[in-house]
C-alpha cells in the first residue's frame, strides 16, 4: 500500500540496524534491499512485520539472497513508473495526532492550517487522479511545494518524507471564507455548506432547532435522521466500547448510538429515533469548526433529498445555493465523491470513505479478472483480481444520472489502479436496472445472478466460506426466478447455485410504487389476505388498482410495512426503511411470545402474523407488545423453516431487514437454540451494498 509511510520506516529500521541498501514503491508494492550481517537481517525482518507503521498493511512478504554489492548507505529511492502496475491506492485517513497537536500549536508554522498532513494522515483516494498514487496523479499537483515543504518531503528522516498531499500555508490551498466568518454564521444559526474530504456537508448548529427545521425544508429531507459531528459524542450518546473504538478509528465513519435523553440535540436532527449518528472531526478543518464553535454540529450530505452528494466548487455552488447562506469552501480539488460511511457496532450499513478502495479477501481465487456490476439502490460495484474483490465507495442509487456517471468513472480508476481488464461480468438478473444493462451492452462473457442468491453469497463468502449452506435473506425488493417480486426467502445454496426452498406468501402490492411510500396500502392487502376488516379509509378507492396495477411481492420489507402502518406507527414514509426502523424501536426490548405463522409446502404465511397482531390490537393489547411478538413471529417462521430444510446446518442471514437488530438478534438465538451454525455480515452492510460482492463471489467460483 502507497501512502502509509512505509518507506521512512523501513529507513528509521535500517538506519538503526546499521544495515545498507534501498528502499523504493514499485508499482507492485514496496522493494527493499538490505546488505548486512545474518542475524541483523533476520531481526530486521522481523521488525518489518513487528513495528510496521499503523496504516500499512503486509499482504506478503518475500525474501531472497542476493550476492552483497558492498553497499555502505540505507537509501530511500524515488518510485520507478514502469512494471505491472498493482500497488493500490489508499483510503482517506482522518487528521492524525502529531498534524493535531502542530494545528494547534501556536509556534509552529501550520498553525490553524486547515489542510495540514503526513504520511500518516490525509485525503488519499478522494485526490487521486491516476496510479501510482504520487503528487503529480493527485489534485494536488497545481500547488508547488514552497522550499520548506520540499526539503520536508525530501528529507527520509521527516514524517512528512514524501506526504503526496503536503503543503503549507505558504504553498498549500486556500479557504474561501474564514473560519471565524463561518463560526460566526452557524452561531446564527445559518446554514454553511462546507467542503469535505468527499464532498460537501450542509452544516448548521445541531441544538438550534429552527436551523435545523430550516435545513431539512430547504433540502427537501422531512425525517430522515441528520448525522451530527462532535469533538464531545459523549455529551450526545451513550457509547458502548466498540462503538467508541469505531468511532475513533482512522476510517472515522459515522456510527449510529443510542441517544442521551440529555443531549443538547434539536428534537428534529432525529425524530422518532433513539440512534443517532455521531462522527467526529476527520479533517483539519473539521477539527478547527468543532473547536471554534463548541458544540455538536449536523452535518449531512450535500446535495437535496436523494441525489448524489455534490463534491466539485462550481457543481456545489449550483445545486447547493438554493440551501446554504454560505459557502466554505477551498481550492483543493475533489477529484471523486466518497460519502461519509455509516456503521453499527456489529455491521457497516454503509461502506464508504475511509474504507474504499481496500480490498476484502474471497473464499477463491479468480482465474481472470471480473467486474461485479451490483444491484440500482444503494449502489457498489466490484472488482475481483485474485482472490482480492475491491468495492467502490457508496454510490448512491443508480437511476440518477449524477451516480450513473460515477459509477463509469470509478469502474475506469478501479480497473487502472488494479491493472486489469475485465475478462468476466456479473450483474443482477434484473431486466431494467442500469447496472445490468450496463453490464448486458460489454462485449464479455456475462453472468447474471439473482438477487437473493448474491446476498446469501456475500454473507458466506465475506465469512470465508463457499457452502453449502441455507440462507435466510430478508429484504425488500430483488427480481425472482418467475418475473415476481421476491425477498422473503429461505435458500439452499453454495456459490455455484441455489434452491428456493420456502418463502413468504407474495401479495399484490396496491399501486405497485405507491405502496412503497404509502405502507397502509400493503397493510390493507394483507388484512384482505388474512379475511380482517380494513380500517383505513381510503381503501375502497385503492382498492380499485388492484385490477391494474398490483405486482406480486415476497419481500420480508412489506410485512414490516404492514405490521407498522396497522399498528399506526407508520401509515406514510418519508424515506426508505422508515416503517420497520420505527417499529423496531416500538418492540424495543419488550418480551413476547411469538406470533404463529403457518407454513404449507414452501409458502410461509405471513398473513398470520397481521391477522394476530389485527386480533390482538382489537382486544386492546399494548403496542409495544404487539410489535414484539410480531418480530418474534418472523423469526421463528424462519427458524421453523430451516428445521424442516434440516441440512445444511449452516444458515446465513442476509437482506436490508437484517439492519433490524431485533430481528437480528432473535432470529440468531432461535437458530443457534436449534443447533444451526449462523453466520451474518460484519465487513459488508446487510443491505444492497452487498450485493456486487455476493455477484463477484458466485462469478469467481464459477472460474474454479
Ligand atoms: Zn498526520
Ligand atoms: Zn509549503
Amino acid at each position: 500500500m502507497q501512502g502509509v509511510g512505509f518507506r521512512p520506516f523501513v529507513y528509521g529500521l535500517a538506519r538503526a540496524g546499521e544495515l545498507a541498501g534501498f528502499v523504493r514503491n514499485d508499482a507492485r508494492g514496496v522493494v527493499i534491499e538490505v546488505e548486512g550481517e545474518g542475524e541483523q537481517l533476520d531481526r530486521f525482518a522481523a521488525a518489518l512485520i513487528e513495528q510496521a507503521p499503523p496504516l500499512a498493511r503486509i499482504a506478503a512478504l518475500e525474501t531472497s539472497e542476493i550476492e552483497p554489492r558492498g553497499e555502505r548507505e540505507f537509501m530511500i529511492e524515488v518510485s520507478t513508473g514502469g512494471g505491472e502496475r498493482t500497488a493500490l491506492v489508499p483510503a482517506d485517513i482522518a487528521t492524525c495526532d502529531d498534524c493535531l497537536r502542530e494545528l494547534f500549536d501556536p509556534s509552529d508554522r501550520r498553525y490553524r492550517y486547515p489542510f495540514v498532513n503526513c504520511t500518516n494522515c490525509g485525503p488519499r483516494f478522494t485526490i487521486i487522479r491516476a496510479v501510482p498514487y504520487d503528487r503529480a496523479n493527485t489534485t494536488m499537483a497545481s500547488f508547488e511545494l514552497c522550499d520548506a515543504c520540499r526539503r520536508e518531503y525530501q528529507d527520509p528522516a521527516n514524517r512528512r518524507f514524501h506526504a503526496e498531499p503536503t503543503c503549507c500555508p505558504d504553498c498549500g490551498p486556500r479557504l474561501s471564507l474564514e473560519i471565524d466568518e463561518a463560526v460566526s454564521l452557524l452561531r446564527e444559526g445559518k446554514i454553511v455548506a462546507i467542503k469535505g474530504l468527499g464532498g460537501y456537508h450542509l452544516a448548521c448548529d445541531a441544538a438550534n432547532e429552527q436551523a435545523v427545521a430550516r435545513l431539512r425544508e430547504r433540502k427537501g429531507r422531512e425525517e430522515k435522521p441528520l448525522a451530527v459531528m462532535t469533538a464531545g459524542p459523549e455529551l450526545l450518546v451513550d457509547l458502548e466500547p466498540d462503538e467508541e473504538a469505531l468511532l475513533r478509528s482512522a476510517e472515522r465513519p459515522i456510527v449510529l448510538a443510542r441517544s442521551r435523553a440529555d443531549a443538547p440535540v434539536a428534537a428534529s436532527v432525529a425524530p422518532g429515533n433513539e440512534w443517532l449518528g455521531v462522527m467526529l472531526p476527520y479533517t483539519p478543518l473539521h477539527h478547527l469548526l468543532c473547536a471554534d464553535f463548541a458544540g455538536a454540529l449536523v452535518m449531512t450530505s450535500g446535495n437535496l433529498s436523494d441525489e448524489p452528494i455534490a463534491f466539485e466548487n462550481e457543481e456545489a455552488e449550483r445545486r447547493l445555493g438554493s440551501v446554504a447562506d454560505a459557502f466554505l469552501s477551498h481550492d483543493r480539488l475533489i477529484e471523486r465523491r466518497c460519502e461519509d460511511s455509516v456503521v453499527r457496532a456489529a455491521f457497516p450499513i454503509r461502506r464508504s470513505r475511509g474504507y474504499a478502495p481496500a480490498a476484502l479477501p474471497l473464499p477463491v481465487s479468480a482465474r481472470k479478472p471480473i467486474v461485479a456490476t451490483g444491484a440500482e439502490l444503494k449502489s457498489t460495484f466490484c472488482v475481483v483480481r485474485g482472490d482480492q474483490a475491491f468495492l467502490s465507495p457508496h454510490l448512491g442509487d443508480l437511476d440518477t444520472e449524477l451516480a450513473y456517471r460515477a459509477f463509469r468513472t470509478d469502474l475506469d480508476l478501479y480497473l487502472q489502479m488494479l491493472a486489469v481488464e475485465p475478462e468476466l461480468l456479473a450483474c443482477d438478473l434484473h431486466p431494467d436496472y442500469l447496472s445490468s444493462k450496463w453490464a448486458r451492452e460489454q462485449e464479455l462473457e456475462l453472468i447474471e445472478v439473482q438477487h437473493h442468491h448474491a446476498h446469501a453469497a456475500a454473507c458466506l463468502a465475506e465469512n470465508g466460506e463457499t457452502g453449502p449452506a441455507l440462507a435466510i435473506v430478508l429484504d425488500g425488493t430483488g427480481y425472482g426466478l418467475d418475473g415476481t417480486i421476491w425477498g422473503g426467502e429461505l435458500l439452499r445454496f453454495d456459490l455455484a447455485g441455489f434452491e428456493r426452498i420456502a418463502h413468504l406468501d407474495p401479495v399484490p402490492l396496491p399501486g405497485g410504487e405507491a405502496a412503497m411510500r404509502e405502507p397502509w396500502r400493503i397493510a390493507a392487502a394483507y388484512l384482505e389476505r388474512a379475511d380482517r376488516p380494513v380500517p383505513f379509509a381510503d381503501w375502497p378507492r385503492v382498492r380499485e388498482s388492484l385490477k391494474v396495477n398490483a405486482p406480486l411481492s415476497a419481500g420480508a420489507g412489506r410485512l414490516f410495512d404492514a405490521a407498522s402502518a396497522l399498528l399506526g406507527v407508520r401509515e406514510r414514509i418519508s424515506y426508505e426503511g422508515q416503517a420497520a426502523i420505527e417499529l423496531e424501536q416500538l418492540a424495543g426490548h419488550v418480551e413476547s411470545e411469538p406470533y404463529l405463522c403457518r407454513q404449507e409446502d414452501e409458502l410461509i404465511r405471513g398473513a398470520d402474523l397481521v391477522a394476530a397482531a389485527h386480533d390482538d390490537l382489537a382486544a386492546g393489547r399494548e403496542r409495544a407488545e404487539i410489535a414484539a411478538a410480531f418480530h418474534e413471529g418472523v423469526a421463528l417462521a424462519f427458524t421453523r423453516a430451516c428445521e424442516r430444510a434440516g441440512e445444511p446446518r449452516t444458515v446465513v442471514l442476509s437482506g436490508g431487514c437484517f439492519q433490524n437488530l431485533r430481528l437480528l438478534a432473535s432470529t440468531r438465538r432461535r437458530l443457534e437454540e436449534h443447533g444451526f451454525r449462523v453466520l451474518v455480515h460484519h465487513l459488508l452492510p446487510p443491505n444492497d451494498a452487498c450485493i456486487s460482492f455476493g455477484q463477484a463471489a458466485i462469478a469467481t467460483y464459477s472460474l474454479r
